[in-house]
């Protein structure tokens, strides 16, 4: 029997053990980058959008036509890619562009559109790239009735992560990409500490949502997070096909949380003194009225209607509400005992006074 009990307890943990190794395994698996068996997203018709869009009065506008006067090749250079009027356009052979200027946390605004004629299939059909930081792709292609493998087609996470669903447009008309990016976070050590982020909105539809990565976008290359700088230029690909641009904005994001605030100190008052302030407080029209509990210890106001506010006492005539901006002071005679109260709520005080004890 004992044997028997012995016998199961230890087949038991061998299950158990079994499937945290499964459980693990499952998690941790992903596809290969650019396997053809990875489902294609769905294709949908994306919103009418009136392009361009114009810039928010904060961004830092990059293109809005002329001159590529913020942009260079990646040696220094001066680029070849063709800039117009209103838009500019990548020239096979002569690399790919960047910004002079470097990014780190940013809301990126780009409006593209694959070439006419239509020429080439997969990879070879509209190919370019938006580079976050010089090495995290955001792929541009024409991915409109033209297959190619999952993370590589338009919107996708080059080689990492395809978009939810298939929003593009036909070649021709004008796309747009609105990437809200998270840089990786290095510790003094180099290593990762938190991997960069991306949410992909392609035309007005939400297809990479907060997606995190694993490392750079690279082909047929596995590319393993490296330390680098903070702010890195932004940067256009040159895969040889005239794909054309027009209208890049972005915002620098915050990269610090916002400082906490400054609260006043919260001071402990005894039972007998939190007794005190416990009552009915009425206005002087009798028209508006509070109540003053006290409920294990702890202050609370009421007006009346389902809803109360526990209090924190800065002082014996100070005190707040804990969640919301409400100021409360108590006015005390001469032996400290509340005689009536003023409450103030964005920016507004009215008076009211204590019109009955309860215990
Ligand atoms: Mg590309």
């Amino acid at each position: 029997m004992k044997t028997r009990c012995y016998l199961k307890t230890i087949s038991s943990a061998l299950l158990i053990c079994l499937f945290s190794i499964s459980a693990f395994s499952q998690g941790t698996v992903r596809w290969k980058a650019h396997d053809l068996n990875r489902p294609s997203p769905r294709i949908i018709i994306p919103p009418a959008q009136y392009l361009p869009i114009k810039p928010p009065s904060d961004a830092i506008v990059l293109f809005s036509g002329g001159e590529l006067s913020k942009w260079e090749s990646t040696d220094g250079s001066d680029t070849k890619w063709i800039s117009r009027a209103d838009y500019f356009e990548c020239v096979k052979g002569s690399g790919y562009i960047r910004t002079k200027e470097g990014f780190g946390d940013v809301q990126l605004h780009v409006e593209w559109a694959a070439p006419l004629p239509v020429k080439g299939k997969s990879q070879g059909r509209g190919n370019s790239g938006v580079f976050l930081m010089g090495r995290y792709e955001v792929q541009v292609l024409d991915s409109y009735k033209n297959e190619t493998y999952a993370d590589g087609q338009a919107a996708a996470i080059y080689g990492q992560s395809p978009p939810m669903v298939n929003a593009s447009r036909p070649p021709g008309e004008w796309q747009s990409y609105d990437i809200i990016f998270r840089r990786p976070r290095f510790d003094n050590l180099g290593m990762v500490v938190k991997p960069a982020r991306m949410t992909v909105i392609h035309n007005g539809v939400l297809v990479q949502d907060n997606v995190e990565l694993w490392g750079g976008t690279e082909w047929l290359k596995y590319s393993p997070y490296k330390q680098h700088a903070d702010k890195l230029p932004l940067a256009l690909q040159d895969h040889g096909n005239p794909v054309r641009f027009r209208n890049i904005w972005l915002r620098e994001l915050a990269e610090e949380p916002a400082a906490p605030p400054v609260l006043p100190p919260v001071v402990a008052l005894g039972a007998v003194q939190l007794k005190r302030y416990v009552g009915t407080y009425t206005q002087k029209d009798g028209k508006g009225k509070y109540q003053i509990t006290l409920q294990n210890g702890s202050l609370f106001i009421s007006p009346g209607w389902g809803r109360s506010f526990e209090l924190l006492a800065h002082s014996k005539v100070k005190f707040s509400t804990k969640f919301t901006a409400i100021d409360i002071n108590f006015a005390l005679d001469s032996t400290g005992n509340p005689t009536g109260l003023s409450y103030k709520f964005t920016g507004s005080t009215t008076e009211y006074i204590k019109a009955t004890h309860e215990e």
